[in-house]
């Protein structure tokens, strides 16, 4: 019999101790980007909507419609634009509305 499981019976945990406390696996996770607004401009958003495999990156003018329900955390947009993407270390996504997981972002960047 392994041993884990003959602990898990001994002291009726078998799981991690997440959510009370924090996972150190979760820091290696991928996580949905965080958008620098002064770094985006109306080409950079284009091309990452581009690459973005799904439905989660659109554009409102000149606002970057970020749905983090859609995101797969792939990496694409922050390949094709590096300054102006960033991880969000973010990974507890739950809300009560979809709508929470839509943001808007501004984009203030001008074109060179
Ligand atoms: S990480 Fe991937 S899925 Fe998420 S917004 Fe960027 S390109 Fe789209």
């Amino acid at each position: 019999m392994p041993l884990w499981f003959a602990r898990g019976l001994r002291r009726g945990v078998v799981t991690t101790r997440y959510p009370a406390r924090p996972d150190g696996s979760a820091t290696s996770l991928p996580t949905p980007p965080a958008f620098r607004p002064r770094q985006l401009t109306l080409q950079t958003v284009d091309r990452m909507i581009a690459q973005c495999p799904g439905p989660a990156l659109s554009r409102a003018a000149d606002t970057l419609v970020f749905d983090v329900g859609s995101c797969t955390a792939c990496g694409r947009c922050a390949r094709v634009a590096p300054l102006a993407v960033t991880p969000s270390g973010e990974f507890e996504l739950a809300a009560t509305a979809r709508s929470a997981l839509i943001k808007m972002i501004p984009i203030l960047g001008e074109e060179r």
